[in-house]
């Protein structure tokens, strides 16, 4: 028998932002694999079951919803946001191409609206030239590599939208980045931080990264660096269509 398990994305939080195909996959599905809050997302029904996990054990998470599609579930992988980006989808093909016969499962890769997007939406249009993303969590990679390329980024005057700024087990990080950013940008650079966006809650702030604060983000908020060209008009902010 072939399993079929579908990843999807949730979306940044608002009901409205869940795509059609995703809503219909989760309406067929009999399982739902996930971190806890973005399974405490889905609606519960008749004859659906709910795998919530923790945080930290995604390779675990990924392992056992391929076994329950092999045994012939409809497994549905929950993902906010978009489930290729700093999510799910990478961790179910590192634990298909572990399997002996990974042709045994059928997967699909269902979109979502990314946060930087929803982000980048509800601010104006600060990704609308050249950009790049950067988790900046270093539970997956050292610290050095976001050095690195947070360094590299600045030299190729992307805007960035910076994921997983800040947690509680990680409070110097973001202080750092900061630090690391002033020393090689102007202090007029707009950042951006954007709070629980399309939810109740959504905050936007945007400051120069000369005002800018460790406490400004926190894990509910992506924070949008722009490139030298970026400004304001009004309450918005965007980046122009030509750069130099
Ligand atoms: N797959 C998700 C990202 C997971 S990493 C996506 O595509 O959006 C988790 C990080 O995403 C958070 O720390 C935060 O930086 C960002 N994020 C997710 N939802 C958000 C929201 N509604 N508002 C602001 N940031 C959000």
């Amino acid at each position: 028998m072939t399993g079929r398990l579908t990843i999807v994305g949730l979306g940044p939080g608002a009901a409205a932002m869940i795509t059609a195909e995703v809503q219909t996959t989760l309406a067929e599905a009999t399982d739902v694999v996930g971190y806890i809050p973005y399974v405490a997302r889905i609606a519960p029904r008749e004859g659906l079951a709910f795998h919530p996990s923790d945080n930290r054990v995604e390779m675990d998470r990924a392992r056992h919803a391929l076994d329950l599609a092999q045994a012939g579930r409809r497994v549905v992988v929950v993902s906010s946001g978009d489930p290729g980006v700093f999510a799910m989808a990478s961790a179910v093909f590192e634990a298909m191409a572990a399997m002996p016969d990974p042709d045994s499962v059928q997967v699909t890769v269902l979109p979502g609206i990314t946060a930087m997007l929803a982000a980048a939406a509800a601010l104006g249009a600060p990704l609308g030239h050249d950009f790049c993303a950067i988790n900046l969590s270093d539970n997956l990679k050292p610290w050095n590599l976001i050095e690195r390329r947070l360094t590299l980024a600045v030299e190729a005057d992307f805007a960035m939208a910076f994921y997983n700024p800040r947690s509680a087990n990680r409070p110097e990080g973001f202080g750092r980045v900061l630090d690391l950013l002033r020393g090689i940008c102007a202090p007029n650079r707009l950042i951006s931080f954007a709070q629980a966006v399309s939810m109740p809650d959504q905050r936007l702030v945007t400051v120069t990264l000369a005002e800018a604060l460790p406490e400004m983000a926190d894990m509910r908020t992506v924070v949008i660096l722009g490139s030298s060209a970026t400004r304001r008009v009004g309450p918005y902010v965007y980046t122009p269509r030509s750069a130099g």
